[in-house]
C-alpha cells in the first residue's frame, strides 16, 4: 500500500486535527500507512523519534480540540537545500512518497520546492551512499497534497482556511463580553484583530457584532481617517441607546498612503479629540485558542479525507494540489498558481482595491 507522511506547519489553527484525524483514519480504510511527521518541517529534518506510525486510537478524543496534537514549528534548515536532502533520506528510509503539508502558503511552497527537488536529493543521496540506489525505483516519485490551516483566511483559491470559523467565534465571543462592562461605564473599546495583512475576521465580526467602525487593510478609509473616526463617533453617540463604541482594528490597517493604523492611533485621537475613555484589547493567540467549531471540524473532515483522494489518484505528470473550498463544494486546485496568487495579493495589496481582494481571495 502506499505510504503518506502528514504534518502541520507555521501557526498552528483549529480544525487541524480533524484534518490529521480524517486523513489518518481514511488512509487506514484505504489499506495506507499514515506517519505523523512531528513538528513540522522540522521533524521532518531531525527524523527519528519525530517521524511515528499512526494507529487509528492516536486520532481518538482529538477532533474537538484547537492547535495541533502533532506540533508545528518554523525550521529554518528545511529553506535550505542540506535540510532537504536530510528531509528526503528520513523518508525515503521510512518508504513515505505521499506528503499532506497542512499550513499556510510559505509551508505549501516549501512542499513544492521539496517535490521539484526530490529526483536530484535522491540521486545525491544514493552518490553519497546515504541510500540504496534500488530507491530511485520505489521512491521516484513524491506526491504532495495541501491543506490550508490558518485563523487569517488569506490564501487565494479557498473560499474557507480551517480555523477561520472559529476564531471568529473567538472573537465574537470576547467582543460581546467587552460589550458588557462597556456599556456600564461609557467606554469606548479599541479591539486589536489578530490577521496579518487580511481584514476578513474584522469585518465579519463586525458585521456580527455591535462593533461602530472597522479598520481593514483591503479598503483603506478615503481622506482623513482621524476626522472620519471622529465624525462618526460624535454622530453615533449622540443616540441615548449607544452608551459604548466599539472600534474592530485589523492587525494590518492601514490607511491610503500604506501607513499602519494602530489601536493605539486610534485611542489617541478619541482621547485628544473627542475626551473619551478608551480602552484598547489586543485579543492576540486568544483568536487561535479553545475548540474548534462545527464548521473547521467538518471542512477539516472533508478536506483531510479529499486529500487522502487527491494522493491515490496522483499519476506521474499530476500536479500538486491544494484542496478548497469553493462555495459547498470541496476541490482541488494547481497549489502553486494558488500560493503565487496569494503572495501577489500580499504584495500588491496597496494597488488592489476592495472588489479586487476579494475577488481573487476567493468567496468568502
Ligand atoms: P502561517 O500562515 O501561519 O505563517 P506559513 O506556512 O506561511 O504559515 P511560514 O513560517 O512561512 O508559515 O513557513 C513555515 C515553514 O515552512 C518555514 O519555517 C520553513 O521551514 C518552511 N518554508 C517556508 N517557506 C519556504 C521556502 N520558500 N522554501 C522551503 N521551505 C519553506
Amino acid at each position: 500500500g502506499n505510504v503518506i507522511g502528514v504534518f502541520t506547519s507555521g501557526g498552528d489553527a483549529q480544525g487541524m486535527n480533524a484534518a490529521v484525524r480524517a486523513i489518518v483514519r481514511v488512509g487506514m480504510f484505504l489499506g495506507c500507512k499514515v506517519y505523523y511527521i512531528k513538528e513540522g518541517y522540522q521533524g521532518m529534518v531531525e527524523g527519528k523519534d519525530d517521524i511515528v506510525l499512526a494507529t487509528w486510537e492516536s486520532t481518538s478524543n482529538t477532533i474537538h480540540m484547537g492547535g495541533t496534537m502533532i506540533g508545528s514549528a518554523r525550521c529554518m534548515e528545511f529553506k535550505e537545500r542540506p535540510g532537504r536532502l536530510k528531509a528526503a533520506k528520513n523518508l525515503v528510509q521510512l518508504g513515505i512518497t505521499n506528503l499532506i503539508a497542512i499550513g499556510g502558503d510559505g509551508s505549501l511552497t516549501g512542499a513544492n520546492l521539496f517535490r521539484q527537488e526530490w529526483p536530484g536529493l535522491l540521486r545525491e543521496l544514493v552518490d553519497t551512499n546515504q541510500i540504496t540506489s534500488d530507491k530511485l525505483v520505489t521512491s521516484s516519485r513524491l506526491n504532495i497534497v495541501g491543506l490550508v490551516g490558518s485563523i487569517d483566511n488569506d490564501f487565494c483559491g479557498t473560499d474557507m482556511t480551517i480555523g477561520v470559523d472559529s476564531a471568529l467565534h473567538r472573537i465574537l465571543e470576547s467582543v460581546d463580553e467587552i460589550m458588557t462592562t462597556a456599556v456600564s461605564h461609557k467606554r469606548a473599546f479599541v479591539v486589536e484583530i489578530m490577521g496579518r495583512m487580511c481584514g476578513y475576521l474584522p469585518l465579519v465580526a463586525g458585521i456580527s457584532s455591535e462593533a461602530s467602525m472597522v479598520f481593514i487593510p483591503e479598503d483603506p478609509p478615503e481622506g482623513d481617517w482621524r476626522q472620519g473616526l471622529c465624525d462618526h463617533i460624535r454622530e453615533s453617540s449622540k443616540s441615548d441607546a449607544r452608551r459604548t463604541q466599539i472600534i474592530l482594528v485589523a492587525e494590518g490597517a492601514i490607511d491610503r498612503s500604506g501607513n499602519s493604523i494602530k489601536c493605539s492611533d486610534v485611542q489617541r485621537v478619541l482621547t485628544e479629540r473627542l475626551n473619551m475613555d478608551v480602552k484598547v484589547t489586543v485579543l492576540g493567540h486568544v483568536q487561535r485558542g479553545g475548540k474548534a467549531s462545527a464548521f473547521d471540524r467538518i471542512i477539516g473532515t472533508r478536506m483531510g479525507t479529499e486529500a487522502v483522494m487527491a494522493l491515490m489518484d496522483a499519476g506521474p505528470d499530476t500536479p500538486a494540489c491544494a484542496i478548497c473550498l469553493d462555495g459547498i463544494d470541496i476541490i482541488r486546485t494547481p497549489l502553486m498558481k494558488a500560493v503565487e496568487m496569494t503572495k501577489m495579493v500580499g504584495y500588491k495589496m496597496n494597488e488592489l482595491n476592495f472588489e479586487e481582494v476579494v475577488k481573487l481571495r476567493g468567496r468568502s
